[in-house]
């Protein structure tokens, strides 16, 4: 690790112009003596980098603000469209695009379903199409587009956002960011899609302090989880943190898309839960699995099983029972060895009613050491079904900020 920084200058101008404009962005409306305050500066450098933020369309006068005592201040905030970031979130049943101002609002979305996974370059070459779709009618020039984040299950090689494996997709070796770049105007990144959701996950609108730790996880179609530390991902020394997915729960338990067995995927996840309940459809074992799916056992899916325990069926409850139980256990190995401020539970499975989140969260009781976790807050995630989009855009202005590269 470098032991000792040497800055010049040029340096040191840049970093004050990114937390002004970061003060901009959390705190405005805000005037400059109150930016240089919060930001540690002379009033004179913050004078100076607002007249080239102002310059630069990046800034504007929102009038006078209260006065305490002299004349009153300009209040500023920052032009929220003077640039965008779009964020996309590849799942396994649907794709979700989403177009973010600087300030992270989200002017714009659209979804469909992710339809056939092969071959994987046509599949690509309907992400790009989406992303142009969505790109069209916003009707601004390319180069105020920051970038599009692509938030992608599965392992990332970081550096040139190849797919390694996706088990969910059953990709290998898929050089995804390469194949995107061909095809669209503006930078793309790449991110595994639990990293991306938990980095949205891990925001709390209005909150100061950034120093919090979370551990987010995604209970879908699979079961991941990602890591912030402060505004951090943590991605580990070979880039593959976060595989909850993975981790045994039930010694010789059923086969994992990963190949090993008893993972907490293979028998806790959305397409653990709806292979489970079409084995009960088939077997005629759930009177109200049988109805919901027309005696068609092939179509059950794990909205159903929920619908059918929700309405009592014994049978269903049983299969989320056990899954909660073993997503319990899951979380309580996490929660001893990373002792997070908050976990946060997404994806999914979570949109089925509170039934699923009281059992996890007994079931983590029931295995938790007692002393650990004492200050960690459980709760089920606000973001919504676009949360991993919108986190993707929160990678890609993460990858701006910290490489000094937005245009300013
Ligand atoms: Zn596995």
């Amino acid at each position: 690790m470098q032991q000792y920084h040497k800055m010049d200058k040029v340096q040191i101008a840049r970093i004050n112009k990114y937390n002004v404009l970061r003060c901009l962005i959390r705190n405005g409306p805000i005037n400059r003596a109150a930016i240089a305050k919060r930001a540690d500066l002379s009033i004179p450098t913050v004078m100076s980098i607002i007249d080239d933020l102002f310059e630069k369309g990046m800034v504007r006068s929102m009038g006078k603000g209260e006065s305490s005592g002299g004349k009153p201040p300009e209040m500023l905030e920052v032009v929220p469209d003077r640039f965008y970031y779009i964020g996309v979130d590849i799942g396994r049943t649907a794709v979700r695009v989403v177009v973010n101002d600087i300030i992270s609002r989200q002017i714009a979305c659209l979804q469909e379903p992710a339809g056939e996974l092969f071959p994987e370059k046509e599949f690509v070459g309907r992400l790009c199409a989406l992303v142009m779709q969505i790109y069209g009618p916003l009707h601004v020039e390319k180069d105020r587009i920051l970038g599009a984040g692509i938030a992608m299950p599965g392992l990332i090689e970081n550096e040139t956002g190849n797919v390694l494996f996706s088990p969910d997709f059953g990709w290998n070796n898929i050089p995804l960011k390469s194949w995107l770049q061909a095809s669209l105007p503006f930078p793309v990144i790449v991110e595994n899609a639990n990293r991306a959701l938990a980095l949205n996950e891990s925001y709390v609108p209005g909150e100061e302090d950034h120093s919090h730790t979370t551990f987010t996880v995604n209970l879908g179609y699979g079961i991941g989880a990602g890591l912030i530390m402060g505004e951090d991902l943590y991605a580990g020394a070979s880039g593959t943190s976060g595989e909850i997915g993975h981790i045994t729960v039930d010694r010789g338990g059923p086969l994992c898309q990963c190949g090993n067995r008893g993972c907490l995927e293979a028998v806790a996840s959305g397409a653990a839960i709806a292979g489970q309940g079409r084995r009960l459809a088939e077997q005629g074992m759930s009177p109200k699995l049988v109805e919901f799916c027309g005696g068609k056992p092939e179509t059950v899916d794990a909205a159903m099983i929920f619908r059918a325990a929700n309405s009592g069926d014994g049978a269903a409850l049983e299969i989320i029972d056990t899954a909660a139980e073993y997503i319990g256990i899951g979380l309580s190995m996490a929660i001893n060895v990373l002792d997070p401020d908050r976990v946060v539970l997404c994806g999914g499975l979570m949109r089925n009613g509170p039934l699923f989140f009281d059992r996890i969260k007994a079931s983590l009781q029931r295995h938790q050491m007692r002393q650990t976790g004492r200050q960690m807050v459980l709760t089920a995630g606000a973001g919504g079904e676009y949360s991993t989009a919108n986190g993707a855009c929160r990678v890609l202005a993460n990858s701006l900020w910290r490489r000094w590269a937005l245009p300013i």
